[in-house]
């Protein structure tokens, strides 16, 4: 990291980070990106679905290409508002198959194209403090970041920083911009092994409603089936006793003889929003300005779109459309009201658990919009 004034810093090379350097340095500026990491073994988010083949064009990729690396997913199998067991094949979706993911290659893949089109990514790269510029920063307009790398804390600038941080969001959290939680939900994941690699080829996510919270299922392309249980943390359920309950996901790993392997990860996983213009300079994009509930399957979709806009607005703002930023502001309000409303009806379509306690706050919710 030679330099230390660029046009535009983005922190977090997630899918949204790499969405926002790509655009940045397609347009010819000068980006640079910090990632705290320097590898990742896991990661939650396995399932690309179908509707996101128009962004992942935008990066030169495809969605056939993606499932030869990774693995078809042919669609959803739920069981949720009674006990029946409904298929939802992508066969009829105008984009085709979505993809099961090999997530750490899938987002180093991003991060790759972004560096082939100019991008400069520094990994070890862990930012530490903000000071955007109204308070002065290096030079009056410039956005001054402070990063660590290799021990060392070095400031570098631009006039504008994206916040990619995922939802440990940094640069908000720094600035103070407040998160509205929409709920608490959490996620407990482990993996599961069969008795041999080629045991389960099942190309569908398997979603199920339990008396305590919502389970999911995918083999991933390990061979392995990630599962992955939903509730709000302070709930006294956890992904053994959500197993136990389950009339789909729990009875596939008995008769099919996987075992857990490794340890159980967990994550917040609930949807929360703060508003995408941070301080001035500072927009935030992915997860950092809206996380979604895993429900939805469009955590990827959102970081893309999200990371994609907040990098166009930059550059249109710093071509002359003063109304750019306020655009992207409007776009992921709307979205955001859009998904809470759907949120909501997806979770009111399951009333047999009504008298328990993560279903009853759900449905609280819902009655009161
Ligand atoms: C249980 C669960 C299941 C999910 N399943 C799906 C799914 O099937 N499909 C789907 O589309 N989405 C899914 N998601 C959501 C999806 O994974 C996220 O929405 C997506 O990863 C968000 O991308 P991002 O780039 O905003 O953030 P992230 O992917 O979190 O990337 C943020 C990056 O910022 C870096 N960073 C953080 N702090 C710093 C710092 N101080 N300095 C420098 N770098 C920093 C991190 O290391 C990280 O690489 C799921 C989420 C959960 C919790």
């Amino acid at each position: 990291m030679t330099d230390s004034t660029w046009d535009a810093i983005v922190v977090g090379a997630g899918p949204a980070g790499s969405a926002a350097a790509f655009a940045l340095a397609s347009a010819g500026r000068r980006t640079l990106v910090l990632e705290r990491r320097t590898s990742v073994d896991f990661k939650f988010g396995e399932l690309l679905p179908p509707h996101t083949a128009p962004l992942v064009k935008r990066f030169g990729l495809d969605l056939s290409g993606l499932i030869e690396l990774h693995a078809r997913a042919r669609g959803v199998v739920s069981v949720w508002g009674d006990a029946e067991v409904r298929e939802q094949d992508f066969l009829f979706n105008p984009y085709g198959d979505g993809v099961r993911l090999d997530r750490p290659r899938f987002d180093a893949a991003l991060r790759e194209r972004a560096i082939e089109v100019g991008a400069t990514v520094v990994t070890g790269a862990r930012v530490v403090d903000v000071s955007p510029s109204r308070d002065g920063g290096v030079e009056p307009e410039l956005v001054a970041v402070a990063v660590e790398v290799d021990g060392l804390v070095q400031l570098v600038s631009a006039a504008h920083v994206i916040d990619c941080s995922g939802r440990s969001a940094v640069l908000a959290r720094m600035l103070g911009s407040p998160r509205i939680d929409f709920d608490p939900l959490f996620a407990s994941a482990r993996r599961f092994v069969g008795p041999t690699a080629s045991v389960d080829r099942d190309p569908f996510l398997r979603i199920e409603s339990v008396p305590d919270g919502w389970l999911y299922t995918l083999v991933v392309p390990s061979g392995e089936r990630m599962v992955v249980f939903h509730t709000d943390h302070d709930l006294d359920a956890d992904l053994d006793s959500a197993l136990a309950q389950s009339v789909m996901v729990g009875p596939i790993l008995d008769e099919r003889g996987f075992v857990p392997v490794g340890r159980v990860r967990a994550s917040p996983a609930g949807g929360a929003w703060r508003t995408p213009l941070i301080a001035r300079g500072v927009l935030a994009a992915g997860d950092a300005v809206l996380a979604f509930d895993p429900l939805a399957s469009r955590g990827i979709f959102g970081a893309l779109t999200t990371g994609f806009g907040a990098a166009d607005a930059v550059v249109a703002t710093a071509d002359g459309d003063d109304g750019a930023i306020d655009r992207y502001i409007a776009d992921v309000e709307a979205t955001t009201t859009e998904y809470r409303s759907g949120h909501r009806r997806m979770y009111a379509s399951e009333q047999r658990f009504s008298d328990r306690p993560f279903w009853a706050r759900r449905l609280t919710d819902a009655s009161a919009h």
